[in-house]
């Protein structure tokens, strides 16, 4: 989506270890009006699946999940960070490493809201190792619900999530994919549409 490359280009700073901050627009301050063109996409896309129920981690999904569920029409579902130990049975869980933090957290969604009848859409603002994305398939897996797909703002295609997922069968919709990133400048993935 060149609107989002040209955002990317002029407001993002790219950072050690491949790391790209948005913190302009999608991280820290958001930019709702792009956001609600990022969803028309994301909702272009699926219109067809009958999605009812959007999918997705906390905390800097939380915004665009919302904004995309207005799009839907449905309700959004974030996957909340946890340290303490569910043992009651009410929650599913699921581990997940951050590549930003380097570290590995438990993340729970709560089984009354996940049902086996839901059709889920995931959301996130980044695709990079997939470690969040596959936390998120995996709390759909456990709850019998169907995936849909996923709608991703930024896919770092020099990072190997996005490849093995959709090897996986995911369907992933990103809408900026970047092919490389350095001091030097950044490339999107040739050919996307405008
Ligand atoms: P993954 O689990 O795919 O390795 O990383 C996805 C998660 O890490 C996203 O939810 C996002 O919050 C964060 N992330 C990964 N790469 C970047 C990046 O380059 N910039 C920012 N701001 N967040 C990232």
């Amino acid at each position: 989506m060149r609107l989002l490359e040209q955002r990317i280009l002029r407001d993002g700073k790219v950072r050690e270890g491949g790391v790209l901050k948005v913190d302009g627009f999608l991280n820290h301050q958001m930019d709702v009006e792009l956001f609600s063109l990022l969803a028309k996409q994301w909702h272009e896309a699926f219109k067809n699946d009958n999605v009812n129920k959007i999918l997705t981690i906390e905390a800097s999904g939380i915004g665009l999940a919302c904004i995309a569920a207005q799009e839907f029409g449905c309700p959004v579902l974030f996957a909340k960070k946890t340290k303490t130990k569910n043992i009651d049975g009410s929650v599913y869980t699921t581990r997940v490493e951050s590549f930003t933090h380097g570290n590995i957290y438990d993340v729970i969604v709560a089984k009354e809201y996940l049902l086996p009848t839901d059709r889920v859409l995931l959301i996130d603002d980044f695709l990079a190792n997939g470690a969040a994305l596959e936390g998120l398939c995996d709390l759909v897996r456990q709850a019998g619900a169907t995936l849909v797909g996923a709608g991703i703002a930024v896919e770092k295609c020099f990072q190997p999530g996005g490849a093995r997922l959709r090897a996986e069968g995911l369907r992933i919709e990103s809408l900026a994919r970047i092919q490389s990133m350095s001091d030097d400048g950044l490339v999107f993935v040739p050919g996307d549409e405008p």
